[in-house]
This record gives C-alpha cells, structure tokens and sequence, in this order.
C-alpha cells in the first residue's frame, strides 16, 4: 500500500470532495473559470496575495490549449518580425524566472537555426535580431546567441540536407511539459489556500441587481449541481473565452480569433535530430522539431479554426504540411504514416481585422463587462504569471481597494514543496534517479520509487498522482500527469489493464465505469494517430 508521502498536502479524489463542498457553502471573494495556465496562475496568485479564491474546470487541469502547446517558455523570436517588442521583453525575461521556480520541469534548452541561401532571414539580420532577443530578455552573456559558418551548422546537426545551408546560430531557451506545469501551478495555489477543483462546468451565472454574484456549477464527476457565491469572477476559459461572454450577454466590441496547431510526434529512428531545431519551411511559417526522450515531435500549424473545441483533431493536410517541412529540410524520407500520435490545440487570440492566421498578435487582453465580469484571452504559457500579475492587480483595484492584501510576490513562491533551488541540484539528483521521473515529479520521485519496490512503477506514479495531482480518470493520468499518450504510447497501451484495475480498486468504480474509462483510453490513441 502506498505510504503517505511528507513533502506535499494530499490533493486527492478525497481532498476534491472536501472542496467541493467548501465551494457549496462558503462564499468567495474570486471564482476564476478556467484550469488552464492561465487559470491556474491567477488562482495562484489571488490566493498568495490573500483573496479566498476558488478555481473550476470544466475537464481535467490542461484538458485545453494547456496540454496541447510546443511546449517550450520561449521568448517568441517570431514575434521580433512582428515588430512586438514590449511582448518579447516581458515573456523573454520570464522564462529565467519560470525556470528558477521549477528547475526539474523548465529545463534549458539550446536551439539551433540554421540559415539558407535562398528562404529566411540573412545572417547579418538574424545575428541582430537574436542579439535584440537577448538583450530585450536579459539572457546570461554566457547563454547569449552564437553564430554559426556552414561547416559548423553542418556538424551540430548532420540530418540537415546541407545543399542550401548557409550557416546557422545557437540561442538559448526552455522546454517544459506544459501540462504538468500546470499541475505544479494548481497544487501551488492549493497550498496557498485556493480551492481549484477539476470537472466542474460553469453553467450559469447568477446576478443580483445585474451584477455577477456567483455561478451555477455542474459537478461532472459526481453529477451534481451547485451554486457558488463569489464577489467577483475571472473568466479565463482560454477558447471558451467568448462563450462565457456569450453567458453573460457581454460579448460586446473585441472578439476571439481561434487559430489551430498541430503537432506530429514520430519515433526518434525515423528523424533522429541531434538538438532542438527551429528552421524556416520557405512560405513565412517556421516550425519545430524537438527531440524528447524515445520520440521526435514536430510542429506547429496556425490554421484559422471554427469547429467543435472539445474536440481538435489534426488533418490529413496538417500532417501532410509537416511532414514534407520535414522532408525538404532533413535528410528524411518521413510519411504520415510513420506518425505514432499527434495533438492539436487552439490559441485564443484577439481577432484583428484583416490579419492572417500567423499575423495576429500574441498579447493578452483584459476585457471587463457591465455585469462585472473579468475576462481574459491571448498571451502565452510563458507570460502566464504576468497575465496573472494583471488580472490581480486590477481585481483588487475595482473590488478590494479597501483591503490590506500583499503585493504579487508569485516570482518567489516555488512550483514545487519541497523544490530544487538550482538546475545544478537537479542535476544531482538525477544522479540517483532516472530522468523521465525526476524532469516529471521532482522530488516527489523519492517517494514514488521507494514505492515501485512492492508495487509496479507505473502504479506507484498513478499512486502518487491520485493522492496528490487529484486524477480522477484515467485520462487524466496517461494524458496530461504523465504525457504517455504523446511520449510513450507503447507504456500506455500496455499500461491500460493495470491502471484501470487500481483505480476501480481505489475509488470503487463499477464495471460500467471502468468499460467507459477504458473506451475513452482506447478513443485517445486511436484518434492521436489517426488523421480527419
Ligand atoms: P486553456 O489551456 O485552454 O484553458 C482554459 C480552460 O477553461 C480549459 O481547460 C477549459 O476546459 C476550461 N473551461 C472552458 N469553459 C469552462 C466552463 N464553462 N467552466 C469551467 N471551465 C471551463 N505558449 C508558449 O509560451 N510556448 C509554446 O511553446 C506555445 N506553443 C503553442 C502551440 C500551440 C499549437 C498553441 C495552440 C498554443 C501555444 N502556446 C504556447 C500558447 C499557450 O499554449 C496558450 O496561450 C495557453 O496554453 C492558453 O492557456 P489558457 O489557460 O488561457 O487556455
């Protein structure tokens, strides 16, 4: 049986019931909508500065835009073309600070673009405008952009096709697993006193004298429904932005531009690039190939998108699209049909008139309506803590003035309890475990491997993520705790029966539910690499 671990405060399926009655019975003073990062960082940072704050999602944490990103806390290079200075400043600079408060999941990552005789930038251009990105992102002068010649370019990454190479340079940025980061951010906001609870859709709003009171809640897992009192509300519903706009008849002057993109992930073996690349594919877009562990993903499309948002599918045309970038690019003889999974995700940005799918601007904005109602859409998973910084600050300005609430301080609140105070500890401790637990877990992989010794590793993390990461589905745990659906799909087929068994043990599922649980599962991986 699993022991029950010191470092953090159980967030369980148990835990959830408590909270849910919390949010039956005690009034707030914000309700945020949305456990996506975006979400999760405001939660965070209302509830460090003092304000009662409860969280809903509808599905799982980072069942949206979430779990569904490149996957990096970059800087947006791409965006210098767009002459988005401020933007590149402010999630530029970010990524240390993301970094440094969770070193085991933000890791350094260098990134190599190479430069061609006849698509992209030339190299004098590029050498300035990564030098700017630098500069504007106050990146560590040993960290700073190196240019490459040809021969150079050539010998970091051999798979190049080398006929067009010109050159190339290395900057610096950072991978993540956006979901998880996610989580960590959720579990952070509950130790500061947040109430964030998964599977529950805000229905409904309520009002008094035409003013937001709170909201009707629909309890998915318990199907239940319930009120919530709440003096204010944030909206950050990410694609659903506007529907809860629409709820509230307030969907008035700017309006969401939901773009699609698509990620394709095939075996390293079948494009073995040495480092992460970033390269030009020749029509204006330019596209990542990112190694991780077994796999290669690759991505991303921006395609304009107004189908179902509860379930985004890659086409035939995205894989298409990828694959031959890869193929003109790489000495690779890639086809679709080496794809072993793929996702595909929506940014919620802000329609401009007139602009492209690419075109659109990457910042955030802040939308009030007459009823009180706080929305929030745009921006990146790398800005998330400055989105949060905002939205807080302007919260407490037009409803708590009166209060004595702490400044935001969520620079100095670590992701994780206990965490790593520098990548060089991390590095240590990989020393001792494995590096797929430790990048996934943090210290909590101490635990979990104590664990594996009388139970299988894979149910010691399922332990360990019912008790403390509230899974609740399966789904939860092969998708957005682990990425095993994107990563490891070999793990997670063979992993089904073992894990549905645990869970139908621990939370005394009927065969019914388990039959459900395991046709979802069966659905994901079907789905991933099948093309519409
Ligand atoms: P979401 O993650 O979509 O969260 C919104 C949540 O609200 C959802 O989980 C949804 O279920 C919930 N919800 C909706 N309606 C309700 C309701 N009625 N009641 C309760 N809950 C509700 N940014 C980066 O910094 N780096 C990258 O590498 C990067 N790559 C990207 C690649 C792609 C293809 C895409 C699409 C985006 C990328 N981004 C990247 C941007 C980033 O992923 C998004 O800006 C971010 O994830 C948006 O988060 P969010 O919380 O606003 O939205």
């Amino acid at each position: 049986m699993y022991s029950t671990v010191l470092h953090s405060k159980m967030f369980s399926h148990t835990t959830r019931t408590n909270l849910i009655k919390r949010l039956q019975t005690e009034p707030f003073d914000l309700l945020v909508i949305g456990g996506g990062i975006t979400g999760a960082g405001i939660a965070l940072d209302a509830a460090s500065r003092g304000l009662k704050t409860a969280l809903v999602e509808k599905h799982d944490f980072a069942f949206g835009t979430s779990s569904r990103s490149t996957k990096l806390i970059h800087g947006g290079l791409r965006y210098l073309k767009q002459l988005e200075f401020g933007l590149v400043r402010e999630v530029g600079s970010e990524r240390a600070v993301v970094h440094q408060l969770a070193p085991h999941l933000v890791l350094p990552e260098k990134m190599l673009l190479p430069l061609y005789e006849k698509r992209g930038f030339g190299s004098i251009l590029t050498s300035f405008g990564l030098k700017l990105y630098d500069w504007l992102a106050g990146v560590k002068p040993e960290d700073q952009r190196k240019m490459l010649t040809r021969k150079q370019t050539l010998k970091a990454e051999p798979l190049l096709q080398s006929s067009d190479i010109k050159g190339g340079a290395i900057y610096a940025e950072y991978r993540t697993d956006d979901a998880r980061l996610t989580i960590e951010i959720v579990k952070t906001a509950f130790r500061n006193s947040a109430v964030p609870v998964n599977y529950c859709v805000v229905t409904n709003f309520n009002y008094e004298d035409q003013k937001i009171t709170g909201a009707t809640i629909r309890d998915d897992y318990n199907n239940t429904v319930f009120n919530i009192k709440a003096k204010t509300i944030v909206n950050a519903a990410g694609p659903w932005v506007d529907e809860l706009r629409e709820l509230d008849n307030s969907k008035k002057g700017k309006r969401l531009h939901l773009t699609k993109g698509v990620h394709i992930v095939v075996p390293k073996e079948k494009l073995p690039v040495r480092q992460a690349i970033y390269f030009d594919v020749g029509d204006g877009r330019m596209i990542f190939a990112i190694p991780r562990d077994r796999i290669t993903y690759i991505g991303t499309t921006d395609t304009n998108y107004s189908d179902s948002k509860e379930e985004v599918r890659a086409s035939k045309d995205d894989a298409t699209y990828l694959v031959n970038a890869v193929n003109q690019t790489f000495s690779s003889k890639l086809t679709v049909s080496d794809i072993e999974s793929s996702w595909a995700g929506l940014r919620p940005l802000i329609h401009e008139e007139g602009k492209s799918a690419s075109e659109l601007s990457r910042k955030d904005e802040i939308f009030e309506s007459d009823s009180n109602l706080i929305s929030i859409a745009g921006g990146k998973l790398t800005g998330y803590r400055k989105m949060a910084e905002r939205v807080v600050d302007l919260v407490i300005e037009k409803y708590f003035e009166d209060r004595e609430l702490k400044r935001c301080y969520t620079a100095s609140i670590p992701l994780t309890n206990p965490g790593f105070s520098s990548y060089g500890e991390v590095e240590v401790f990989k020393r001792r475990f494995p590096a797929r637990l430790v990048h996934t877990y943090g210290r909590a992989t101490e635990q979990i491997v104590a664990n594996a010794s009388s139970m299988d590793l894979l149910l010691a993390e399922l332990e360990h993520c019912m008790e403390h990461e509230m899974v609740v589905s399966a789904s939860d745990f092969f998708i957005r705790r682990t990425g095993s659906l994107f990563f490891n799909i070999d793990r997670m087929e063979n992993g089904i029966e073992p894990v549905l068994q645990a869970m139908k043990d621990r939370l005394g599922w009927s065969e019914d539910k388990v039959k459900t649980e395991r046709q979802r599962l069966k659905d994901s991986i079907k789905l991933s690499g099948q093309f519409l």
